[in-house]
This record gives structure tokens, sequence and C-alpha cells, in this order.
């Protein structure tokens, strides 16, 4: 074998959605892609809103020479600016363009931050169950993922979280709305983590840095809002996107921002822009900075999430499901009813509707699937959610 050792483990590790995806297409041969309901990816189908297409007509029409060329490796200053002004307000904490690093989506940005934050046997506290690329991530740049167990409602275990923590650890990762529960933080859950996190860092005299990976951010849907830890916390690094706000994932732009007050923030500010430039992203994509900068206050049409997750937590509640009531983003993370969930795939994956397994998040023996498709592939997977529990029962 050729290739690295590592990452054909990684590969194997990382395979379950790749997996559900292969049977999703070799379902739809067999049996026509109208009867297949795969609800395995979280690729949204909606499209982006009106604001983002004109915005995108008026930016590649505009006839300012220099507009494709290179440009500082943090991105447009007014683009930033722009962002930085939204953020002050969200935050209540003063950001300028110098705070803000334009990116090549959450994925970038979670590694041009995990390159500048790690040395090599650092640790990073991340919450099962997790985005699995978080492991991933923190081993690209010589560090290592450390999970820690939530409670049975996904909400953070302080006493784990406090457990966990060794001179080791470098940063904690937190992602709410979160993939794959659904779960928003409250207000208290993240001025608790703030809390544990200060008293930790001044114990250990350095510093806890704080990741937010919230590329979900405004998809919320009953008017609690994690508030962005920029607000409660100051060695905090706010990561988003708009590829799923935007829906424009193909796009691959999104932000971090840097509370200006972190600790060494001017060098956590300049390493995330080598960063950027040595990752060999450079600068996130010229065109689609120009459009978010026009369409910072639009999002896609919250309320169709809302009302898919009404629909599959009564139907899912009915059938008798255990799951948790997602308040944001657009996936449900029920418990398997066997408890080999790969067992109980098999059998919704007969009934062709595709799912993935929990233990590609770090949580055996529950299963994901999102909502972030038309109503007829949730309405066509409801009768085989039904049939594949009821088989289970037996
Ligand atoms: N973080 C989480 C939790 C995600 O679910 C995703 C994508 O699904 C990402 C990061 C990557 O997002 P982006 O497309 O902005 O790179």
């Amino acid at each position: 074998m050729a290739i690295s050792k590592k990452v054909l483990g990684f590969m194997e590790r990382a395979s379950w959605i790749r997996k559900m995806f292969e049977e999703g297409i070799r379902l739809k041969q067999e049996f026509g892609a109208d009867n297949v309901f795969d609800l395995s990816l979280g690729n949204p189908v909606a499209e982006p809103p009106q604001a983002v297409k004109d915005a995108l007509l008026a930016a590649a029409q505009d006839p300012t020479p220099g507009r494709h060329r290179y440009m500082p490796n943090a991105g447009y200053a007014d683009v930033r600016a722009t962002i930085a002004h939204a953020l002050s307000e969200e935050c209540k904490v003063a950001l300028g363009a110098d705070d803000i690093v334009m990116i090549c989506g959450a994925a970038g940005g979670l590694n041009i931050v995990l390159k500048t934050l790690l040395d090599p046997g650092d640790e990073v506290i991340v919450f099962a169950p997790y985005f699995v690329e978080y492991l991933f991530y923190a081993d690209n740049h010589g560090g290592k993922a450390v999970p820690v167990n939530t409670k049975p409602d996904f909400s953070i275990d302080f006493e784990a979280l406090a457990a966990a923590i060794n001179d080791r650890t470098k940063a904690v990762i937190i992602n709410s709305p979160n993939n794959p529960t659904g779960v928003v933080y409250t207000r208290e859950a993240m001025e608790e983590l703030a809390a544990v996190l200060r008293r930790q860092s001044e114990q250990r005299g350095r510093p806890i840095y704080l990741i937010a990976d919230d590329p979900y951010k405004k998809i919320v849907f009953d008017g609690e809002q994690t508030p962005n830890p920029i607000e409660v916390y100051a060695h905090s690094l706010y990561i988003t996107s708009h590829s799923k706000d935007l829906a424009v994932p193909g796009e691959r732009i999104g932000y971090v921002a840097v509370h200006p007050e972190c600790a060494d923030a001017a060098n956590v500010m300049a390493g995330l822009i080598f960063s950027n430039r040595v990752l060999g992203f450079v600068n996130a994509p010229a065109l689609f900075q120009r459009v978010v900068k026009e369409v910072q206050q639009v999002t896609v049409d919250v309320d169709a999430y809302r009302r898919r997750r009404d629909r599959l937590y009564a139907e899912l509640t009915r059938i008798g499901y255990d799951v948790v009531r997602p308040g944001g983003a657009f996936y449900f993370f029920p418990k398997s009813p066997l408890a080999d969930e790969i067992e109980f795939i098999e059998i919704l994956t007969a009934k062709k509707v595709l799912v993935v397994p929990g233990r590609g998040f770090g949580a055996p023996g529950y299963f994901r699937l999102s909502y972030c498709f038309p109503d007829a592939v949730i309405e066509g997977a409801l009768p085989g959610l039904e049939a594949a529990f009821q088989e289970a029962q037996n």
C-alpha cells in the first residue's frame, strides 16, 4: 500500500456517511430515485435567497478593475469591517476589521484556528456526539481531539468537562445549534462554560481557548439563540460560514472573529492570516466576499425548517422513538430502538430509508437523520421509519 497508513485508517473511520451515500445511489438505481428516502446528508436542497443571487449578479457585473486579483490573506478590509460592525452589536464588544479573517467555509476556519493554536500533543476537547471532522482537523495540526460525553439531553456535562481538562488542553470546541443533535446551548450553559474555562485558565496560568464552530447559528426555531461566545468569554474564537444560512455550501465562504481581548490576540490574528496562506487557502473567494458583504442580514427560510422539525418530531414521538426535540440546525439524533444501531439501520435501509449511524459521531446506539430535504422526501420516509421501529420491537 503506497498511501499513508494513518490516512487509510482515518478514511475507514470516516466512511459512514460515504457508505450511506453509496448505498443511496445503489438503491436509487435499483428502485428509482422517487422510491428511496435519503435522510443521510446535510446538504441543503434550499436555494439561496433571491437577495444572494442579486448580490452575486451585481458583484459579477461590477466594472471596477482588480476585482479578481490577489488580496490581503485576511480578505477584503471593507467586507471585514461590515461583518465586524454587525458582530459588535450582537456581542456588545467592539470589534474592528482587524479582528476578522475571511475563510473558505467553517471547515477552512477550523483548520486555520487549530493550526494557529496547537503545538504537537496539545489536546482539544470536543463534546460527543461530535462532527467527526474535528478529530481529523485536530490531527492535521499535530493535536488530539478528546471527546467528552454530554448528558442524555445532549447538554454539556460540566463535571465531565472539568475532569477532562489537563495541562495539555489548549481549547474546547462547541457547536450550537449542533450537528448531529440539533441542540441549542442556552445562555446559562454558555455562561457556565465560560465560568469553568475562566477558572481553569486562571488555575493553570494559561488560557484555554473556546472555539465556537457555528455554521448553523441563524437556523434556530423557538427564539432561543446561543449567545455568541465573544459575548461571554474573552479567549473566544468564533467561526461561522454561510453554507447553511444562505444555502451556499459550494461557494466556501465564512469568517473567523477573534475577541480583541483574548490572550495573545495580536499573535492569534497574525497566526490565522499566516495559516490561511500556508494551508493553501490563500484567501476566501473574492466574488463571494463581495456577495456576503451585502447580505449579512439575510437568511434562508428558517420557518420551512421549523415546520419540518415540528412534523418529524410529532411523528417520531408518536411512533415511539426516544428523541430530543432539536432547537435548531436540521438534524434529529434519535436513540436506536436496537442497542446496535447498525442492525437497526439495516432494517431501515431495507425499507429504503437512509440515515447515518451514531458511531460516526462518537455516539453508538443512536442515528442521525437530516431534514434539509423537500417535504415529499420526509413524508415518504415516515412509513419506513414506523415499520422499521415496529419490526425492531419483535
Ligand atoms: N461544522 C459543522 C458542525 C458542520 O456540520 C459543517 C458542515 O456540515 C461544517 C462545520 C463545515 O461547514 P462549511 O461548509 O462551512 O465548511
